[in-house]
């Protein structure tokens, strides 16, 4: 940047103009320089900063905005926690079952030997796989056939889980039933998703506490001279 006139820059947390110098951060306290139209005097000059044209540019969102709840989204959420919660768990058991021991017999002497099996590198893979699988899970969610889908996959497990319920232990009775409560309560966000659609907000309601100016304020002006005081009436 070949500046021929001296340059004016603020810094933002002093809010004290001064003349652009080799430094790039503000003497007093270190934060970065900017400069009159709001870019940082560093990006400036290693070209990282937006032009001064784009950074003026309004930044309030254009999409049209809607009204009603968007029941895609949840689902795409509940469906983001679930796989969380399934990586997570994949996780707690590398770390609280790192090896199995199994025995073995060795095919040349007939004995059993006990041999340990490192889970950790299957336990990734098996990680690694889930991630990808409830990656395009909820990427597919935008889809009804991929909703209809999972929404069957959820019944048939539910009714699974029903008809097994006789069977359990008590403990395993109870996890079945909050099971089948987030069953439930995704299902419902499923079916929701078929019969409710989130409609475009009618003009002028002020439907919009979206809008945001996401640009900082501008650094204020600089402080003028200090005045003169008047003579003395004659
Ligand atoms: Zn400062």
């Amino acid at each position: 940047m070949a500046a021929t006139a001296p340059l004016a820059v603020c810094c933002p947390t002093c809010w004290k103009w001064s003349e652009l110098k080799s430094s790039t951060i503000c003497k007093r306290c270190g934060s970065p320089l900017v400069l009159p139209d709001g870019r940082r005097v560093d990006h400036a000059r290693d070209g990282t900063a937006p032009t001064a044209v784009a950074w003026n540019a309004p930044t309030v969102s254009l999409a049209p905005l809607t009204v009603g709840t968007d029941w895609i989204a949840i689902a795409r959420w509940i469906t983001m926690a679930y796989a969380a919660l399934q990586i997570l768990g994949i996780f707690a058991i590398a770390l609280l079952v790192p090896s199995i021991t199994i025995p073995v017999q060795d095919p040349n002497t007939g004995t059993i030997v006990d041999q340990t099996l490192n889970l950790r590198p299957f336990l990734a893979l098996v990680a690694f796989v889930a991630i990808i699988f409830y990656a395009v899970i909820v990427w597919l969610t935008k889809y009804g056939v991929a909703r209809a889908i999972v929404l069957v996959v959820v019944v048939l497990e539910a009714l699974a889980a029903v008809s097994r319920i006789s069977t359990e232990t008590s403990t395993a009775v109870v996890a079945t039933i909050v099971s089948l409560i987030c069953d439930a309560g995704f299902a419902y966000v499923l079916v929701m998703s078929f019969v409710s659609h989130p409609r475009p907000a009618p003009a002028n309601t002020g439907a919009g506490p979206a809008l945001s100016i996401a640009a900082a304020p501008p650094p204020p002006p600089p402080a003028p001279p200090p005045l003169v005081p008047f003579p003395p009436p004659q």
